[in-house]
């Protein structure tokens, strides 16, 4: 049985006040029976201190993560952050590959490949961002990019390594736009994404493997999503920045 994981994706959201008032919220919220679920928020670099001060001692389980971080170790690279720096800071996870990060800052496969492989030699779990847009989805590419995708960011990533990975499916089309995929649809394409992992490595990775759908995922479209027998989680945006709806994606998760 896969564990189910909610993770939250606060994007460029979340001043220290913000963040303070958020985690109050959902530290209020709290219910032990969230335990069952691997819960993270990733907000701002800025933010990472407070948050996991907020959440620690308070008698919940949320992991923190980054967002992003560079594909080398250290060095002349102003304005990026190293993933060491992010572990040193207290990340567990951090999301690469966010088809934002591939658009608004022409992020390709190979460079995303090189931050997952930096990400995993501190022992920080990348949660790997992959989808189709809406135009390959009209000319039914869906499969070919999630492949492609798949094999060029996973590139010299080993059966051991794949352990740490978590495998976001996030449709462009469905990010941030209020537009989520069908339960059919984001199904179609795990089952899919499942099982050409079993092709690069092997059943075991492929049945162990947690993939989270991600586009518009919200309060009341999550259970139905994750009753689907290969979505294992969500990877939240909008809906992750309220603590009643974050927290009621966490509940959905549990059943
Ligand atoms: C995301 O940015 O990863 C995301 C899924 O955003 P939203 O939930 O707002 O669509």
């Amino acid at each position: 049985m896969r564990r189910k994981f909610i993770c939250g994706n606060w994007k460029m959201n979340g001043t220290l006040e913000e963040t303070s008032a958020l985690l109050g919220g959902i530290v209020g919220l709290w219910d032990d029976a969230y335990r069952k679920v691997e819960v993270a928020i990733c907000p701002p670099f800025t933010s990472i201190g407070l948050a996991l001060d907020k959440l620690s001692g308070r008698g919940v389980q949320i992991a923190v993560g980054a967002q992003n971080c560079y594909s080398e170790t250290k060095g002349a690279f102003t304005g990026e952050v190293s993933a060491r720096m992010l572990a040193e800071a207290g990340c567990t996870y951090v999301i690469l590959g966010h088809s934002e990060r591939r658009t608004i800052f022409n992020e390709n496969n190979e460079l995303i490949n090189r931050k997952i492989k930096t990400a995993l030699n501190v022992g920080l779990k990348p949660i790997l961002c992959i989808g189709e847009t809406h135009e390959e989805r009209e000319l039914a590419q869906t499969y070919e990019v999630l492949l492609h995708q798949l094999t060029q960011c996973l590139r010299g990533v080993d059966v051991t390594q794949m352990k740490m990975i978590t495998i976001a499916y996030e449709p462009v089309w469905a990010i941030g736009t209020g537009r989520t995929a069908t339960a059919e649809i984001a199904q179609d394409s795990h089952s899919y994404i499942r099982s050409e992992i079993g092709k690069l490595y092997d059943e075991t990775v492929a049945s162990q493997i947690t993939i989270q759908y991600g586009g518009s995922m919200n309060a009341a479209n999550a259970a139905e999503l994750l009753e689907q027998t290969d979505i294992d989680g969500g990877l939240i945006g909008g809906a992750s920045l309220d603590a009643k709806a974050f927290t009621a994606i966490i509940e959905a998760a549990t059943k």
